[in-house]
């Protein structure tokens, strides 16, 4: 049987997978002739079908690259387009209305193109073989046509009929050999005629006699021989099998009955060769020996490759083994590990700060609101000042006024939606610290890994908020209500009070540096000096100064405005603090003078509360849950595909891979081309005559 062609196939196929490397490709038989020569009805006579593109002005444009299958025991036959991807399609005419789609892409500009159309024909009534479809030589361009068509065709053609590929020339008999555009093709690589099978279509056109003596033609001798045929498909059969039926017998038939009409000259005493039949068994001994005799060089060819793949997989990744799944694996361990160190160090005291120096800043808010109320919004009305720091200082402890006030203070904290502000903080911080990791992780250079990870965070932390927050909301409650001290505690928030003013203290004085370096200090002074006027009545504005007031642009006021507002907020600050450092704020008996610190003793109750729901509720739940949740993502349910997807984002992954399927793979087709060394003895001469 034809189990070299077939293994040869096998092996091109194999190769066509490690890259379009121009010398890792075996001999095929390549099909050219001109227009109208007859060239589909050949091919189709083979296949058994038609199915290649028809119509006045459909001339293919890019080369076929057609491999027949034999299956011997199937009853169904079946084209495939391997780079498709659509599968097996049994309709022969949506193959051609296929391919025809596929030539009609060709941008009209470019004419043709040399990216070959790669089609698969699976039938028990193919032989194996390979063959290559050109598109036609044509005479004159049409009139639709653009003039350069008939020299790229020409052009294309040429490239394909190179040593070692055999030409399989078609001529029509009704034209005179020496005008055939294919074997003129032929003979010009080809010149002593040694790897051309010529073949003479349309021999009923032709008185027996003459045809004959085309087949038996001396004048253009080929080594290979002449094939005289009668592909044309009988009409009445054309039209009940079309895209459906096998034409081949309807075919033979009828070829059969012109050739046996003429006995003499087509007999078996003939001398000259005649049929389909006989064309196909030509095809594939030719196609068997010339494979055999290029399997040394193939062999020389790929064994070359794979020294070359193996050196750059020792001097670039060092001999290192990869696969996709191995890589996959390995980053999520990484990461995983990379997660567990974070959670190790991010655990309640981590979050005991960030909520209270979150509160701490809404502390500072309420303070500035209810005691340092200076109305910084009009700084550009005349307002008669009050005092109301130095009121604080000499307030009545008994006074209901001084009591509602520390109060009302405390209630704002307390109620500002602590629940759903302690759970933003903490889930913010998580996802931040997640993204961090990411970042530093192998995961930075995939997208998809990424997606993943980011929705298992939301999908966690959003599952979790409502409840957290409402948990959290539930047990600060009793302070909403009432706020019991301790001395200890008083001392505490008293010192932690004066650190928090402190630090505010210098974030005021830089920013009011910055301010002054970008106006310049004289010029800031002096708009500042401006506004205290106004306010203070000394001066009158005519309008309200949005166009700029008293020389100054508004930009500037601005500045200014600025200005003040930070400065004044400086002072206070340096009040409060000698006040609650006074011997007045010394005790919790005394705060209703020292809001600062009461209201630094709740917030520190709230944060404490709230701490103990968070851990629970989010951060042990998300310590539990993450990892749990990338494995599901990115762990072993991803398939092949997926994973091969995901190592491939990254260039250098993708490279390394490369390198190692490429030599997988050529170790395969070598040991495929030792395999069939050892079975046929012809395959071992390096340069066998056929
Ligand atoms: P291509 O352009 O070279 O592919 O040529 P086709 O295979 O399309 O054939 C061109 C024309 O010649 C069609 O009308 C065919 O029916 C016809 N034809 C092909 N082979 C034969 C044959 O053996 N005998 C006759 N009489 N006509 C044929």
């Amino acid at each position: 049987m034809m189990l070299l062609t077939r293994k040869m196939i096998e092996i091109r196929n194999i190769l066509q997978t490690v890259g379009q490397s121009n010398t890792l490709t075996l001999p095929s038989i390549v099909v050219i002739g001109s227009q109208s020569s007859g060239k589909s009805s050949v091919l189709e006579a083979i296949v058994g079908h038609e199915f290649l593109p028809k119509g006045s002005n459909m001339v293919t444009r890019r080369p076929i690259e057609l491999t027949l299958v034999n299956t011997p025991n199937a009853q169904a036959e079946y084209g495939e387009f391997p780079a498709l991807g659509l599968g097996k399609i049994t309709d022969f005419s949506q193959i051609q209305r296929t391919l025809t789609d596929l030539n009609l892409a060709v941008p009209e500009k470019d004419c043709v193109s040399d990216d070959p159309i790669q089609l698969t024909i699976y039938s028990p009534n193919v032989p194996d073989l390979s063959l290559i479809d050109l598109p036609g030589y044509i005479q004159v361009a049409g009139r639709d046509q653009p003039p350069e068509l008939k020299q790229k065709i020409s052009d294309l053609c040429d490239k394909y009929i190179q040593s070692p590929n055999v030409i399989l020339a078609i001529s029509a008999a009704d034209v005179d050999l020496a005008n055939s555009t294919a074997l003129r093709a032929s003979r010009r690589v080809d010149p002593r005629g040694e790897r051309t099978i010529g073949v003479v279509t349309k021999m009923d056109l032709v008185d027996a006699e003459r045809g004959r003596s085309i087949l038996a033609d001396k004048k253009y001798p080929l080594r290979l021989g002449y094939v005289g045929v009668v592909c044309r498909v009988p009409q009445t059969t054309a039209l009940f099998s079309r895209g459906s039926g096998n034409i081949t017998s309807a075919i033979l038939k009828n070829e059969h009955a012109f050739f046996s009409a003429h006995p003499t000259e087509f007999g078996p005493h003939s001398e000259v060769e005649v049929g389909v039949t006989t064309l196909r068994k030509k095809l594939m001994h030719v196609l068997e020996q010339t494979m055999a005799s290029s399997l040394a060089g193939t062999r020389d060819a790929i064994s070359q490759e794979l020294e070359e793949a193996t050196y750059e997989f020792k001097v670039q990744y060092n001999d290192r083994p990869l696969s996709a799944e191995s890589y996959l694996a390995e980053s999520l361990d990484g990461f995983k590990h990379s997660f567990k160190a974070f959670a190790e160090g991010f655990g309640r005291p981590q979050v005991r700060d960030m909520l209270k120096n979150e509160l701490d800043q809404r502390v500072l808010d309420i303070l500035a609101q209810r005691y340092w109320n200076k109305p910084v919004e009009d700084l550009l009305v005349p307002m008669p000042e009050p005092d109301p720091l130095s009121d604080l200082a000499k307030a009545d402890p008994e006074s209901l006024y001084w009591r509602r006030k520390l109060d009302a203070s405390a209630s704002a904290l307390t109620k500002l939606g602590i629940g759903r502000l302690a759970t933003t903080v903490v889930a913010t911080a998580l996802q931040n610290h997640v993204d961090q990791l990411v970042a530093g992780s192998t995961f930075a250079a995939h997208p998809y890994a990424q997606k993943q990870i980011l929705d298992a965070t939301n999908r966690i932390l959003n599952d979790r908020f409502f409840s957290t927050s409402d948990q959290v909301e539930n047990c600060i409650k009793p302070y909403k209500f009432e706020i019991e001290l301790e001395e200890p505690e008083w001392a505490k928030a008293r010192e932690n009070a004066g650190r928090v003013l402190r630090d505010e203290l210098r974030a005021c004085e830089s920013a009011l540096k910055r301010v002054e370096e970008t106006v310049g200090k004289r010029k800031l002074k002096d708009v500042m000096s401006f506004i205290d006027h106004v306010r203070k009545g000394e001066i009158v504005l005519e309008g309200d100064g949005s166009a700029g007031a008293g020389g100054f642009s508004s930009a500037l006021l601005e500045r200014g405005r600025e200005g003040v507002f930070l400065r004044d907020r400086s002072e206070i600050i340096k009040m409060r603090l000698l006040a609650i450092r006074s011997k007045q704020c010394a005790s919790k008996k005394n705060q209703m003078y020292c809001p600062e610190i009461f209201l630094d003793a709740v917030a520190d109750k709230l944060t404490a509360t709230a701490v103990l729901f968070l851990n629970v509720e989010l951060l042990s739940e998300f310590y539990y849950n993450f990892p749990r949740e990338l494995d599901g993502r990115l762990g072993r349910h991803l398939s092949d595909a997926e994973v091969e997807r995901f190592a491939r984002e990254d260039p250098r992954v993708r490279k390394h891979l490369d390198v190692i399927r490429k030599k997988e793979l050529l170790e395969l087709a070598l040991q495929k081309i030792e395999g069939i060394r050892q079975l046929d003895p012809r395959a071992n001469a390096s340069n066998h005559t056929l």
